[in-house]
């Protein structure tokens, strides 16, 4: 038997995780303490946790990709509910006005993504600036709102607003009229 310091009460040594410092071998508090600690955590520090995750993410993105597709063959409803989801929020998204300019949009952006990557070998992916479903703010699905980003960025950001990405390819491209060599030294930095 061991004393919890959470809930102060006594309980077996199986109701402990193993600690690998301490002297007797286990964590002061109980299994379930230290659940309800994590939860709080979890529940306070959204933000970073997500950040911890989407960097992990980026870095093993062969093996995340792997287990992502795993979980979509097995739940093909929550697939068809996703999609279904994401074509009447951009259809909501989408001004009458302004379908013609989102579809030139895509083709010019998937042209220089194409190029970035024959050239760079970086995938990059077109991205709306502010999210149609973003945390703070609801984009709308029109040219002036896509972005081309690395898959990295792009993983990073995730569905937060754009402040957290600084400039982007297609802005690099553009500054520097095209010219790859540039855009494959930045995209050495790890970052990108
Ligand atoms: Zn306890």
């Amino acid at each position: 038997m061991k004393f919890c310091s959470g809930c102060k009460t006594k309980k077996d040594r199986s109701e402990y995780y193993a600690h690998y410092c301490s002297k007797d071998g286990l964590h002061s508090q109980c299994k379930s303490c230290m659940k309800k600690n994590w939860a709080k955590y979890a529940k306070t520090n959204k933000s970073r946790i997500q950040n911890i995750v989407s960097k992990y993410q980026a870095r093993n993105i062969t093996k995340v990709r792997a287990s992502t597709r795993t979980w979509q063959m097995a739940h093909p409803e929550a697939m068809r509910a996703i999609a279904a989801t994401r074509r009447a929020r951009k259809l909501r998204a989408t001004p009458a006005w302004a379908s013609k300019e989102v579809v030139a949009e895509y083709k010019r952006l998937s042209y220089i993504a194409k190029e970035i990557e024959e050239i760079a070998g970086i995938k990059c992916q077109i991205d709306h600036i502010y999210p149609l479903k973003g945390h703070n703010s609801c984009g709308l699905h029109v040219a002036h709102n896509l972005q081309l980003l690395t898959e990295f960025q792009n993983k990073a950001k995730s569905n937060k607003d754009p402040e957290i990405i600084g400039v982007t390819v297609d802005k690099i491209y553009r500054a520097d009229n095209g010219r790859i060599e540039f855009i494959r030294a930045i995209c050495q930095k790890e970052e990108w």
